[in-house]
This record gives C-alpha cells, sequence and structure tokens, in this order.
C-alpha cells in the first residue's frame, strides 16, 4: 500500500529524516521504535502529509503522494491518524466525534453517519458512553474513542503517534487490546510505540530509528529477540 523511498525531511539546517526507505504491505502492522528526538513523529506526519517532505518519495498504490495532481484530502480519509493527545473535538459527545468527518468529508447521510459510527464504537468497547463528552471520560475511554473516530472514515491505512504514552499506566492496556484487535482483523497500522511487548507480540515489522535514519528494519520478533546493530540492542536493553 505504501512505498516509502529515500523519504528526505529538513527543518532549515536540521536534518531530521535521512534516507528513509520501507514498505507496508496489505494487513501489515509495522511499528516504528526509537529513543526520543530520533525522527518517529516526523516520519509519520510526513506519511499523512500534516508535513512536507524535502526529498525522497511516498507512493501510495504506486502514486506519489507529491504528486501535485494527487489529492490530498481524500488521501487523508483513506490514510487515517490517532494522536497521543486523542484531539477529540470537546463540545461534541462521542458519537458526534465519529460523525463529523464522516458527513463533512465522505458526504455521509447524519443516519448512516451514525450507524457507522455505533458500530465502531461498539467495536472498542465505547458504545454506552456514545453520549459523554471527552471531559468526562477516562484517558483510555478518550482514546478508544479517538479510534473509532478513525475508524468511522474506513481508512486503508491507520497511523498512530504513541497512542498510550499519555495514559496512566491502569489505561495503557484497554487501548493497547483494541489495536491488537484492530490487528486480528487485519487492519494495516503504522504504530510509534514505546511498548515492545506489544510492538514484539501484535507487529509483522519494527522498524528501528536513531538519529534520523532507519538503522535496522525486519520482522518484529527478529528485531526485539536477535537485533543485529549495536545501536537497536542498547536501545532494546533500556526497554526490556
Ligand atoms: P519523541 O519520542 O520524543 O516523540 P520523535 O522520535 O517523535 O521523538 P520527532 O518529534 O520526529 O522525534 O523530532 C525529530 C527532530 O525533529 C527533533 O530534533 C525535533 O527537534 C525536530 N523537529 C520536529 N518538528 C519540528 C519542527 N516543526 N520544526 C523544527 N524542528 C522540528
Ligand atoms: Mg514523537
Amino acid at each position: 500500500i505504501l512505498n516509502v523511498q529515500h523519504l528526505e525531511k529538513r527543518f532549515g539546517e536540521n536534518l531530521v529524516l535521512r534516507d528513509i526507505d520501507f514498505q507496508v504491505r496489505p494487513g501489515q502492522v509495522t511499528s516504528i521504535i526509537g529513543s526520543s528526538g530520533s525522527g518517529k513523529s516526523t516520519l509519520l506526519r510526513c506519511l499523512n502529509l500534516l508535513e512536507d517532505p524535502t526529498g525522497g518519495d511516498i507512493l501510495y498504490h504506486g502514486q506519489s503522494i507529491l504528486d501535485a495532481k494527487f489529492n490530498v484530502n481524500k488521501y487523508r480519509t483513506q490514510v487515517g491518524m490517532v494522536f497521543q493527545s486523542f484531539n477529540l473535538f470537546k463540545n461534541f459527545t462521542a458519537l458526534e466525534n465519529c460523525t463529523v468527518g464522516q458527513r463533512k468529508l465522505l458526504g455521509r447521510s447524519k443516519e448512516e453517519a451514525e450507524a457507522i459510527a455505533l458500530k465502531n464504537l461498539e467495536k472498542v468497547g465505547m458504545a454506552p458512553y456514545r453520549d459523554a463528552r471527552p471531559d468526562q471520560l477516562s484517558g483510555g475511554q478518550q482514546q478508544r474513542v479517538a479510534i473509532a473516530r478513525a475508524l468511522s472514515m474506513d481508512p486503508e491505512v491507520l497511523l498512530f503517534d504513541e497512542p498510550t504514552s499519555a495514559l496512566d499506566p491502569e489505561m495503557v492496556g484497554e487501548v493497547l487490546e483494541t489495536m491488537t484487535q484492530l490487528a486480528k482483523e487485519g487492519l494495516t497500522m503504522i504504530i510509534v510505540t514505546h511498548e515492545m511487548a506489544f510492538a514484539r507480540d501484535v507487529s509483522t515489522n519494527i522498524v528501528f530509528m536513531d538519529q534520523g535514519v532507519i538503522v535496522e528494519q525486519g520482522p518484529a520478533k527478529e528485531i526485539i529477540d536477535m537485533p543485529k546493530q549495536e545501536r537497536t540492542k542498547a536501545f532494546l536493553t533500556r526497554y526490556t
């Protein structure tokens, strides 16, 4: 689905991503790991065109998303994003959060959007809270609503940027369980995470980044259990 080629991103003088190469096939779960400042969020933001790459290319079904003729708005409905800080609309209920994008961007009717939203709220265990506003929900519950909202757009790929790192420890599990279930259902996901056990058990592939480059990538269990590069080994000993 996605083919990242020699991707580069600089902020002024600061080269933040260099020669990033990886591919994502349908149904794969790719976890991006690495220490703070290694460029993980910038990479995800480039994939969603929240940042403009300064070099290289990103192909979506073989088409460059950087091409002037490429339909970026449509692409953003197909490649959704879940943020660390949920980014729910504060004055909207859980249900409304899950319908607004469908109605505005996909042109769905109120009835259709609500039916799809409810199905997805149910999937993440949040249907009983359909009328609650974000400030009435725990962090884990808000993040599950954010996931339901992203799912309601019928994305082909979902990007997650540290979806559990803003949560109290007791709420991490419920969000990881939801994501594990989505992986089992075959949803294509790219996940920036510090949850190494989750990355090992749920991902197809792991990409390890350090200082803006991919140091090592491959099948999840190989990277976690038998890393080849010294920098990967050093990083993993800090997390296991
Ligand atoms: P963390 O684990 O802390 O979230 P990260 O791997 O996601 O880190 P990034 O947020 O991608 O790292 O940042 C990589 C580098 O890019 C950092 O040096 C950061 O200062 C720089 N950077 C990120 N966004 C910008 C920006 N908008 N303008 C200038 N520099 C930026
Ligand atoms: Mg980050």
